[in-house]
C-alpha cells in the first residue's frame, strides 16, 4: 500500500508523549519526514530515536510553543535540515483544574499561553514558511471537545480550545488562497498523561466516562492518528473543519449518567 505522507516534512509539538507522540509516529511510518518537538530536547529525542529505529526519518528540536523566537528558530531548524515544511501539528497542551471563581491569574495566563497563543504562534510561523515556499500546506490544530462544551473546573482550558476552534477558521479561510489547509482534530477521551491529571484532580471516573460515551469506550491513539493522517492530506476539499474524534460525546444530548 502506498504510504500516504510520503516525501512531506511536518512537525509536531509537544511529541515526547501522548497524542503528539503517537501522530510524530503514525506520520513518519506515512514517509514523512518528521520534528518530534518538546521543552527538552533528550524527551524529543527519545522519540526521534524511536522513529528512526522504525526506519523512519526525524530529528528533534526543543522549543516551547510559548515562545516565538524558539518556535522561528525550529521552523528554521526544520528547513536547514529537509528543505520545507508542508505540515504542522500544533499539539502541546495543557490544562489547570480549579473553581472559575478562584482560577489564579497566572493559571488562567499559563493555560492560554501555552493551549491557544502557542497554537497561533505554530501556525504564524508554519503559515509564513508555507506561503513562502509556495507549495500549500497542511495545519492541524489539536482541539479538544471542550472548544465547544463547557465543563465545571476547566474555564481556561475550555476557553483556550474554543478560541483555537475559530483560530482555525479564520486561518482557513485567510490562508485558502495558498492551498494551505488548516483544520483541527477535537478528541474525545483518550488514555493520557492530560487525562491521567484531569482525573486525579477531578469528580469523575472512568466508568463515569464510558457510560457517557455512546461508543462506550476511550478513544485510542490509533484513531486519533487516523484522523490526524487524514485531515493533513491535501488532496481534500477540507479546510476550517473541526474534526471530533469523540466516539458520539457531542452528539450525545442526555447527562453524565447515561442511562
Ligand atoms: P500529554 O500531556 O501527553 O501531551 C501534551 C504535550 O505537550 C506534553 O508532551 C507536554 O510536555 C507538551 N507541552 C506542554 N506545554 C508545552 C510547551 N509550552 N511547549 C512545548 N510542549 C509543551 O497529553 P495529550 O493528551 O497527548 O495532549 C495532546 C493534545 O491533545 C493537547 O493539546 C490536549 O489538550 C489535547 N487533547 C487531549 C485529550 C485526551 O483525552 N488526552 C482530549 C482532548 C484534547
Amino acid at each position: 500500500m502506498s504510504r500516504q505522507l510520503e516525501g512531506k516534512t511536518a512537525i509536531v509539538t509537544g511529541s515526547s508523549t501522548g497524542i503528539g507522540a503517537a501522530i510524530a509516529k503514525r506520520f513518519a511510518a506515512e514517509g514523512a519526514k518528521v520534528v518530534t518537538n518538546s521543552r527538552s530536547r533528550e524527551r524529543a529525542k527519545t522519540v526521534a530515536d524511536e522513529i528512526e529505529n522504525e526506519g523512519g526519518t526525524a530529528i528533534a528540536v526543543e522549543s516551547d510553543v510559548t515562545d516565538h523566537d524558539e518556535m522561528a528558530a525550529m521552523i528554521e531548524a526544520t528547513v536547514d535540515e529537509f528543505g520545507s515544511l508542508d505540515i504542522m501539528v500544533n499539539n502541546a497542551g495543557l490544562t489547570r483544574i480549579g473553581p472559575a471563581e478562584s482560577i489564579s491569574p497566572e493559571d488562567w495566563r499559563h493555560v492560554i499561553d501555552v493551549d491557544l497563543t502557542g497554537v497561533f504562534f505554530g501556525s504564524q510561523l508554519a503559515g509564513r514558511q508555507m506561503i513562502e515556499q509556495e507549495s500549500g500546506g497542511a495545519i492541524l490544530n489539536i482541539s479538544s471537545i471542550m472548544g465547544g462544551i463547557g465543563l465545571h473546573k476547566r474555564a481556561p482550558y475550555c476557553a483556550a480550545k474554543a478560541g483555537v476552534n475559530n483560530l482555525t477558521q479564520t486561518l482557513a479561510v485567510e490562508w485558502a488562497p495558498h492551498e494551505i489547509h488548516v483544520n483541527a482534530l477535537a478528541p474525545g477521551f483518550i488514555k493520557t498523561d492530560i487525562t491521567d491529571q484531569t482525573q486525579s484532580a477531578a469528580d469523575y471516573t472512568d466508568e463515569d466516562i464510558r457510560n457517557r460515551t455512546p461508543l462506550g469506550r476511550f478513544g485510542t491513539l490509533d484513531e486519533m492518528t487516523e484522523c490526524a493522517t487524514f485531515l493533513v492530506n491535501t488532496d481534500h476539499y477540507v479546510t476550517g473543519e473541526v474534526l471530533h474524534a469523540d466516539g458520539g460525546w457531542t452528539a450525545y444530548a442526555w447527562g453524565s449518567s447515561g442511562e
